[in-house]
């Protein structure tokens, strides 16, 4: 770090922050009132898998950047250069034009997902989730007189912040207080194998968490059941991910009933788990597939809502009528800043292999992560693809009784002290906030994960001995 930060400005900063900036995901009695316990933290600088606070204390981040994003590594200079040309050439056009890079990363994105044809550029993952749930209730209006609209979504899952994405939220604790809901969202149950539904195993296992969704659509009706909406991978719910058997089963029950299966890949997209996206582990053909963090690694605020040529037919009409389109907009789905950083961030994937380093490290994390297992007893599971990884703490490996919260934000705080930024499932699914998450840059290192691995085997045997 070149030390410029450190100037006598920052206490100001902090200071600005204290007074006026409402943080995201906080209590805030922390840092502010008569007494405040501490300071707001700032993260000022960023290189490669690392970032520097107010203080000038270096922290190496396996969340990539707090909540999953930043999947090529801090200081990208060629993105910003990029950006920074087209910002010249032309920031913004909205409305029914094009753009560009627009265009240009629209065919580098399609090219890389077979069956899908059409991007819809937006600007944040509950957007583009909202575009696809939008879509399936203009088609049920267009094709079934307005009956098959509703949308299924899975306990555990999260598909973002709006109220409609609440209402397809499977987080108890982050819908909490924000009804009433959106009508029209249906909930399943999770697959997490770890906390059994079902007396099976593996595939079977898989097989028998279908088909509970199969029962929910025979219980709503078919005929009133337009889409259902998963996470290739649970992320905040606690990284599941989902058994052999599972998949298959739930393209079958899709195509049954015809049902548009929607893929929310908004953490998983664009090289997390090792593939492009999480879905193509998997074999399926989803109709919808939404993606965020990824597309542009956080460079700039960029979203996209992909679908098949078969949804976007049915949006396509000559005969004039002027209800026929999909009748939407997002302001901000005009800043070309976004396609700009996206085609760079892709180009960087490529040229660098990020795939390969993906699955090589993530294999190579896995291990260490089982080796930390072995050692501390309050690891019930570890489970992940890629990178993308989370640590289950129990109390009792036999009960599994999860390991209370506070527990498990003493390991988190205890990591940050050491300089090692990771995560834990927030606030999500109640009582069960007990699951340690990694999500490192996918430019990560074998001795980046070794330095990850034993902070978290340091904290844990200070917190739990
Ligand atoms: N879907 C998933 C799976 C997510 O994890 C998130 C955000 N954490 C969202 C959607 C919402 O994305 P955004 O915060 O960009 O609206």
């Amino acid at each position: 770090m070149d030390g410029k930060i450190l100037d006598n400005d920052i206490s100001r900063v902090v200071e600005a922050d204290r007074a006026h900036v409402w943080h995201h995901l906080i209590q805030h009695a922390a840092w502010t009132g008569e007494a405040p316990k501490g300071d707001p933290r700032i993260i000022v600088e960023g290189r490669g898998m690392r970032v520097w606070d107010q203080k000038g204390k270096e922290h190496l981040d396996a969340v990539s950047g707090g909540v999953w994003t930043v999947n090529v590594g801090y200081g990208r200079e060629r993105i910003a250069n990029a950006v920074r040309d087209q910002l010249i050439k032309l920031p913004y056009f909205a409305g029914s034009a094009g753009s560009i890079p627009g265009a240009q990363f629209s065919e580098r994105l399609i090219a890389k997902m077979p069956g899908l044809t059409r991007v819809y550029y937006t600007n944040s993952g509950s957007e583009a989730n909202e575009k696809a749930f939008k879509m399936v209730r203009q088609i049920a209006h267009k094709r079934h007189g307005g009956k098959k609209h509703k949308i299924l979504y899975r306990e555990r899952d999260y598909h973002g912040t709006t109220i409609a994405c609440l209402s397809a939220g499977g987080q108890d604790e982050r819908n909490a207080e924000y009804g009433p809901y959106t009508p029209g969202f249906v909930r399943v149950p999770h697959c997490l194998e770890y906390r059994a539904q079902w007396d099976l195993e593996g595939e079977e296992y898989g097989i028998a968490a279908a088909n509970a969704i199969e029962e929910v659509i025979l219980a709503e009706g078919p005929d009133t059941v337009g889409a259902l909406c998963l996470e290739p991978v649970t992320a905040g719910g606690g990284v599941i991910v989902p058994p052999k058997g599972y998949w298959p089963r739930v393209q079958e029950i899709c195509r049954k009933y015809d049902i548009l299966l929607h893929i929310d890949e908004v953490v998983c997209g664009v090289g997390r788990t090792g593939t492009w996206f999480g879905y193509q582990h998997y074999g399926i053909e989803p109709d919808f597939v939404t993606m965020a963090k990824g597309v542009a690694s956080g460079y700039a605020a960029i979203a996209c809502c992909v679908t098949s040529e078969r949804v976007f037919e049915m949006f396509r009409d000559e005969s004039g009528d002027p209800m026929s389109y999909f009748r939407d907009i997002s302001t901000f789905g005009g800043c070309t800043a976004g396609p700009a950083a996206a085609l760079e961030n892709l180009s960087i994937i490529e040229e660098e292999d990020l795939l390969g380093n993906t699955v090589a490290m993530g294999e190579y994390m896995l291990d260490q992560l089982r080796a930390l297992q072995d050692k501390h007893a309050v690891i019930g599971q570890v489970r992940g693809k890629g990178l993308f990884l989370g640590a289950e703490l129990v109390s009792d490996r036999t009960s599994k009784e999860p390991t209370p919260e506070k527990q498990v934000q003493a390991v988190v705080a205890d990591c940050m002290a050491q300089g090692v930024i990771i995560g834990a499932t927030n606030r999500s699914v109640p009582g069960f906030n007990n699951t340690l998450c990694y999500s490192p840059a996918l430019i990560a290192t074998k001795d980046d994960i070794n330095h990850i691995v034993s902070a978290t085997d340091a904290a844990l045997t200070r917190v739990f001995g």
